[in-house]
């Protein structure tokens, strides 16, 4: 799903603003929250412009055909033209169940600009305009757009460094370690606060009045509420789910109980949602998911006896080793793209060139290594996986 943003590019205006009408209708076929007089009517106008999207020379399908196709469908068949070629027409918004799928949620921030109607992750999105306004980055003229990542990136470690180099340091660690807080902890964080970055937990995210939080990355995970009563929880993030970050919950005498639905054993605790706010899933996705090497890596170097600073200067690159005795050092900038060929693509744009620097993957993939280094080849510039760089360290 890294591509997402570029594949949306690759489409024409017309398949675009189809796909803008199919996945906030989707959303609100999917939903639950709020009236469903208010669904019906965000629906038909989803459907308004999905056939004004066909033009004239191609036939768009009826309102009920639309909406079942848009269970299990795959996006290719849904657009006018069926493009093909694009992992993007493979992906499916809802599965036959018409239960949400994974790239659903990603969708409505990069391939919408209507997903702020949407329930659910709507108000994720509103959240997240109303933040990029307060740092002056969405002027209120504008109409609301596609969303992209580095906007967003961009937009709250400037206004973070606003604050002191110390406040962006903490505030970006605090984002990457803990994307839900009590609202106790968070009112100690001056810089978080005035930056606005939290919110109460969405209503997708939450069974019961309750949450429960993903083992990898520590953000709410979505729940999914099943006809026989019991909730699925997912983490939004398809890596973490595949390993294990799923689970069932079931109310009990007792209260819920949460089960493993794969292999990870760990069960997280429910907890209350009065009391904790948690970034929105923009924040989630672009701040607090490519974090998580980096402060990883940060924590693996330090116990080595290595002095490792965060994000030093700004954002030149991402961390700063120092060995001492005999003194090495390494800049390293963590890349964890999954998309191998996106990421070759964006080593090729590095501004100041990728001399000297040692790009940082993750050991998942290492099979990319050869290509990797053939796109830094003459720029003075290695790439490692992170296992191989604390090794190296290690024997420094
Ligand atoms: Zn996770």
């Amino acid at each position: 799903m890294a591509g997402t943003a570029a594949a949306v590019q690759e489409l024409d205006g017309n398949q675009r603003a189809a796909l803008d009408a199919c996945v906030v209708a989707a959303l609100a076929l999917s939903s639950s929250e709020g009236e469903a007089q208010g669904r019906m009517r965000l629906l038909m106008e989803c459907h308004g412009r999905y056939v004004r999207s066909f033009g004239v020379v191609e036939q768009a399908s009826s309102y009920e055909a639309f909406a079942r196709r848009l269970r299990g469908g795959r996006v290719a068949d849904l657009l006018p033209g069926r493009p093909r070629g694009s992992f993007l027409g493979e992906l499916r918004l809802l599965d036959d169940d018409g239960m949400p799928s994974s790239a659903l949620h990603r969708l409505a921030l990069e391939a919408t600009e209507h997903g702020h109607q949407a329930p659910g992750i709507g108000g994720d999105i509103r959240h997240l305009h109303s933040l990029l306004r307060a740092v002056g980055m969405l002027p209120v003229s504008t109409g609301l757009s596609r969303i992209s990542g580095e906007t967003v990136q961009h937009a709250v470690f400037r206004a973070l460094r606003a604050a002191g180099f110390e406040a962006y340091t903490s505030g970006r660690e605090a984002m990457v370690r803990t994307p839900v807080l009590t609202r106790r902890e968070l009112s100690r964080n001056t810089a978080l606060v005035e930056l606005g970055a939290y919110t109460g937990i969405s209503p997708t995210r939450q069974f019961a009045g309750q949450w429960a939080a993903c083992p990898m990355c520590n953000w709410t995970m979505r729940a999914t509420y099943r006809p026989n009563g019991v909730v699925d929880l997912d983490c939004e993030d398809e890596r973490h789910s595949l390993l294990g970050a799923r689970y069932r919950a079931e109310p009990t005498a007792e209260g819920w109980r949460l089960a493993p639905r794969g292999e990870l054993r760990a069960v997280p605790e429910p907890l209350p949602v009065e009391g904790y706010v948690a970034l929105p899933y923009p924040l989630w996705l672009w701040v607090t998911l490519p974090g998580l090497l980096e402060v990883e890596l940060r924590d693996r170097l330090v116990i080595l006896g290595a002095q490792v600073r965060l994000w030093p200067f700004g954002d030149a690159y991402d961390l700063d080793v120092v060995r001492p005795r005999p003194s090495r050092v390494w800049r390293v900038d963590v890349k964890t793209w999954a998309d191998p060929y996106g990421l070759a693509q964006k080593l090729r744009e590095e501004p100041e060139g990728p001399g000297e620097l040692c790009f940082v993957v993750p050991e998942h993939l290492r099979g990319y290594l050869p290509l990797l280094r053939r796109v830094v080849r003459g720029s003075g510039a290695r790439v490692l996986t992170d296992a191989d760089l604390v090794a190296e360290v290690k024997k420094a």
